[in-house]
């Protein structure tokens, strides 16, 4: 007995697996009722904590409540709902056709859950990234390890207090840490691992994964960019170019990167965005308590080091002791500047002309596939040739960042941007192994 509770206490990597493993072994997380009860428990604790939830994400990342509750925990609660509404119907068996010479016979399309799966989530959005596959990782049928961000840990320290007494230690465990824990977690096995965060670290998580024959989802990030083509309706284009932009102080996967504005467009959009920050975040965004900060003196200091390039349109201003920058639009910036060389990951937007929308799809085509590419047109034409031209994550036109709260719309990227997807249905895809059945009478 006391060695079991020290057993359900331990974070040792081979001990928390083991337990996990030995909760799946039983079978009772395969009914629908146990992945429903988990799910309604995972609700109460985001109802239940949002408080201290909010004040977590705050300490993080300066997140104000309107924004944190928006982003994150009803954009959980919105992919849990959108879950529990359809997973009797997503669970059913899906028939299939048979073909004549194996008449009579049934065939169908099963999802089996996969066993243990391993969740490490990054320290941008700390609860939306942890607890959005989870609802997938439970919702399927399987036990979890959750690895919250080291860079966000008043969230992660939240998450290990609170998932296993709201879920169970048998259907959750969170191990918290950084790279010395990260590592010693993947030398586990596995039967799936969902990572989200940059791509260096996604080489390491798919090497060590590559050990044990284990799949892989790798949510990875970019420069995504944004078209924008004359005609367009700057005043719009504008507005919800910078409601994605410098949502969480610009720290967000598919934050809109940098503007390609295409023909005369840039001097109007310029003003636009200017116009745009202002009615967003008033005269001194440092003083609005819904704008962001920046993680850490790290990224700080990287992001400060990419204000030289181009001529400032509006922002620039930035403290080191309180992490801020605020909201900064460049323009006549060069394609060769430092800040457009890797994604920006901060309140940074550089805008570059080109003059047609040829020379668009090629600079978008001559570099990383990127998680999202945004257009703001009212050519159905230039929608067309975005659509068969280009390879993105997502191709989102007239909004930015949106698409991710579309719980239909499959979420994750393409190439260096990532593999595997998830949200709604695509979540059980990604945490179920697809079985096929085929059942024809003896006799
Ligand atoms: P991060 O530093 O928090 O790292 C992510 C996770 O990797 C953390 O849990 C961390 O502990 C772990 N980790 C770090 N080094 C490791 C190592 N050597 N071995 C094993 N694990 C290690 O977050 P980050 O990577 O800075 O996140 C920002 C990046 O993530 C950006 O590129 C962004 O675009 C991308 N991102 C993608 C999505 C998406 O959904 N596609 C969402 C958010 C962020």
């Amino acid at each position: 007995m006391a060695h079991t509770l020290v057993d359900a206490l331990s974070t040792d990597p081979a001990t928390v697996v083991s337990r996990l493993r030995s909760a799946f072994d039983t079978g009772r997380t395969k009914p629908l009722a146990w992945r429903l009860d988990r799910l309604g428990a995972l609700r109460a604790l985001l109802t239940e904590q949002a408080d201290d939830l909010l004040a977590a994400l705050h300490a993080d990342l300066g997140k104000g409540p309107t924004e944190a509750y928006r982003t994150e925990i009803g954009f959980t609660l919105h992919e849990l709902d959108h879950t529990v509404q359809h997973l009797e119907e997503w669970l059913r068996p899906k028939p299939a056709a048979v073909p004549q010479a194996f008449l009579p016979a049934d065939a169908r399309v099963v999802r089996d859950p996969l066993g243990v799966v391993l969740i490490i989530a990054p320290w941008n959005y700390p609860l939306q990234l942890a607890l959005a596959p989870l609802v997938g990782a439970l919702a399927a049928g399987n036990t979890a390890v959750v690895k919250p961000s080291e860079l966000a840990p008043a969230t992660s320290a939240a998450l290990a207090r609170l998932l296993p007494r709201y879920l169970g230690r048998d259907a959750v465990a969170v191990v918290e840490g950084a790279v010395a824990e990260t590592t010693a977690l993947l030398e586990q096995r596995f039967d799936h691992i969902f990572y989200t965060g940059n791509g260096t670290v996604g080489r390491i998580v798919m090497a060590a994964a590559a050990k044990h024959l284990t799949p892989v989802t790798l949510e990875l990030g970019g420069k995504s960019p944004v078209v924008v083509e004359p005609g367009a309706d700057l005043t719009a284009t504008a507005q919800r170019i910078v409601r994605g932009k410098f949502q969480n102080a610009g720290q967000t996967c598919v934050a809109p990167d940098y503007i390609l504005a295409i023909g005369d467009t840039a001097a109007e959009l310029e003003a636009q965005l200017a116009v745009a920050v202002r009615e967003a975040y008033g005269d001194d965004p440092a003083a609005d308590p819904e704008y962001g900060r920046i993680v850490n003196e790290r990224h700080f200091d990287r992001l400060t080091a990419l204000l030289g390039a181009g001529r400032v349109v509006t922002g620039g201003d930035h403290d080191r002791a309180s992490h801020y920058l605020s909201p900064t639009v460049l323009a006549d910036v060069s394609p060769d500047a430092p800040v457009m060389q890797a994604e920006i990951f901060g309140p940074i937007l550089p805008i570059i002309t080109v003059p047609d929308l040829d020379d668009a799809i090629a600079f978008i085509n001559n570099r990383d596939k990127p998680l999202a590419l945004y257009a703001f047109t009212d050519s159905e034409r230039t929608k067309q040739r975005l659509t068969e031209e280009t390879s993105s994550g997502a191709l989102v036109f007239g909004l930015s960042v949106s698409h991710l709260a579309v719980p239909d719309l499959p979420f994750g990227g393409v190439g260096e941007s990532g593999m595997g997807r998830y949200h709604g249905e695509y979540s059980i895809d990604t945490f179920s192994h697809t079985k096929a059945v085929l059942d024809k009478p003896l006799n």
